[in-house]
């Protein structure tokens, strides 16, 4: 048995876990020695053969897989079916390279070239290398690399996953997830915890962890332990249930103990989450990002097919408010049929609002499906875009929702620039939402892809903190609403200190709404204000958690 070890990463779901390390299998690499192709047209089929399997493979994963794990799966289905990368790895089969350095040979070109272009291209890379793998197992014949089989709940430990496996792990046996890379506010975190699996990212040494060797993760503090004595885990267990019962005490809509109201709801990527998500004890959907739903589609929807796909997910929500983000297409969430070539800086370019600007008639559409939707289901919905920067921008998005007849028109506020002006990009519009991983991302300078930067992206960072207070006191004077959909809304002490800066309402993954709800309820609204002063207060991201957590109820602490 290994000795006692701690180490301590970054959690990103909430939770504590325990079980066997599962190792994912590394990518498989051609072998050195690998014999040369003497009949090309034999291999060039066989190279086929091995994309299209891998590309049905991914395909048939996506037809059993929630939403937003099937359109990833979708999208990186459609990469192993790409004709330029199948032409690339043709060329190397017929100079001579043997099956899969000739695969290998075509996917590094093609990762060349995605990072060149950077951005939104260069997040694509881990999906193409996992293509890439998989088509090389295919010609050798080997397991394919990724998530072993395994029957008992276990802790997956991965060097990062794809989004497309994060999305296809079985939630009744994967008990916790650990990357030794990856970031908070990454796709692979925001599924996990959309998934309610605890998990750690930013992990030292992980992958070094043996196979078997058994872990407890706490997916709140980062904190794992490995060959845990008896003692810790029974505390853990201990702790689950306490918090269980903590949870079961509060229900209902979401108020701090003087009774001031902070609506909790949910984020959501499509109809399966909606249907997963109405039946909680939630106020409605504070954010659904349209873009998950067509990551994999090559050509525009249409206003019928979109119309459809809105209904169903605002069907389960009854008279429940239902925010809908328009496309944020561009940078780290590209869509084939938005796509307006490459871009120096994708995260800085033409992403977002200002995409629909370049774009309007897929502004239009959507909108026209969105008020056909709401007017068939008569739902409460509640449209925003995303990285709104000026108030010229705000009222040119505000004045064509309500063209549509949509009543409630909002901003994202995600750009620096935007929140220190909210006073007046709010004037054009009825309500805000704080999209804090890219403000965060924008404030600190720092990709929030580059999970090396976490410290810089950590929202405790007082910076941040104080251009969500600046964009909080615009709004109020304006009287609209602020709320907030980043990964930040659902911890439960920055959530303390979010309702103290002022927002009206926190959406987040489900898994989270309980533990924020019990938060807000433990602590009365001056107390949150007073957080608040004291993470403004602090000089670093560690200092503010740390004021906090000093000063937040005991019996909270005691279930985090
Ligand atoms: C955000 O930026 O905080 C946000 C909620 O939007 P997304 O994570 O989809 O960019
Ligand atoms: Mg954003």
């Amino acid at each position: 048995m290994a000795d006692t070890e701690t180490r301590t990463g970054i959690g990103v779901s909430p939770g504590t876990a325990y079980g066997p390390v599962v190792q994912v299998a590394p990518p498989v690499r051609p072998p050195a020695d690998e014999a040369p192709t003497t009949d090309a047209d034999a291999a060039l089929a066989d190279v086929k053969a091995a994309f299209a399997a891998v590309a049905s493979e991914l395909e048939a994963r996506a037809a059993t897989a929630d939403d937003t794990a099937q359109q990833i799966l979708k999208a990186t289905a459609l990469i192993a079916k790409d004709k330029g990368l199948l032409k690339a790895a043709g060329r190397h089969v017929a100079a001579g390279k043997g099956k899969a350095t000739a695969v290998a040979a075509a996917v590094e070109e093609y990762a060349a070239q995605f990072e060149a272009l950077g951005g939104y291209f260069a997040e694509r890379v881990t999906d193409l290398r996992d293509v890439g793998s998989r088509a090389v197992a295919a010609v050798l014949g080997v397991p394919a690399p990724g998530v072993p089989h395994f029957t008992e709940p276990s802790i997956v430990v991965a060097e990062d996953l794809a989004p497309a496996e994060t999305a296809t792990l079985d939630r009744a046996l994967v008990a916790g997830i650990i990357t030794q890379h990856g970031g908070r506010t990454s796709h692979t975190a925001i599924l996990a915890a959309q998934m309610g699996i605890p998990a750690v990212v930013q992990l030292a040494g992980a992958t070094g962890i043996p196979v078997g060797t058994p872990v407890a993760i706490d997916g709140d503090s980062g904190v794992v332990t490995i060959a845990p004595d008896p003692g810790l885990i029974a505390e853990q267990h201990a702790r689950r249930e306490r918090r269980a019962a903590a949870l079961a005490t509060s229900s209902g809509p979401g108020a701090t103990r003087d009774r001031h109201h902070v609506a909790l709801l949910a984020n959501i990527g499509g109809p399966e989450d909606a249907q997963a998500a109405a039946p909680l004890d939630l106020e409605g959907v504070g954010l659904f990002r349209t873009e998950f739903v067509f990551l994999s589609a090559t050509a525009a929807p249409t206003v019928e097919e979109q119309t459809a796909i809105y209904r169903r997910v605002f069907e389960p929500f009854g008279d429940r408010r239902v925010v809908v983000r328009t496309l944020d297409a561009g940078a780290d969430k590209p869509l084939a049929f938005a796509d307006l070539g490459p871009e120096e800086n994708p995260a800085l370019g033409r992403r977002g609002l200002r995409l629909s600007a370049e774009r309007p008639d897929l502004l239009d559409s959507q909108l026209a499906a969105l008020a056909a939707a709401a007017r068939e289901t008569g739902a409460d919905v509640r449209v925003m875009a995303p990285m709104v920067a000026t108030a010229e921008e705000a009222a040119w998005f505000a004045r064509r929702v309500r063209e549509h007849g949509i009543p409630k028109a909002g901003v994202m506020i995600e750009v620096p620039g935007a929140a220190l002006r909210s006073e007046h990009v709010l004037a054009e519009v009825d309500f805000a939402s704080l999209g804090t991983n890219d403000l965060a991302q924008y404030t600190m300078a720092a990709d929030r892809m580059q999970g090396e930067l976490s410290d810089l992206l950590d929202p405790w960072q007082p910076a941040v903190l104080d251009v969500i207070a600046a964009a909080c006191d615009g709004a109020r004077t304006t009287g609209r609403p602020i709320g907030v959909c980043g990964e930040s809304a659902g911890d439960p002490l920055l959530a303390l200190v979010l309702t103290g800066l002022g927002v009206s309402s926190l959406s987040m993954a489900p898994s989270k709404v309980g533990i924020v709800r019990l938060a807000l309820s433990m602590h009365s609204l001056p107390e949150c204000q007073r957080l608040a002063a004291l993470a403004r207060a602090a000089r670093t991201a560690r200092d503010a958690q740390d004021a906090v957590r000093a000063e937040a109820d005991h019996d909270l602490l005691a279930v985090l």
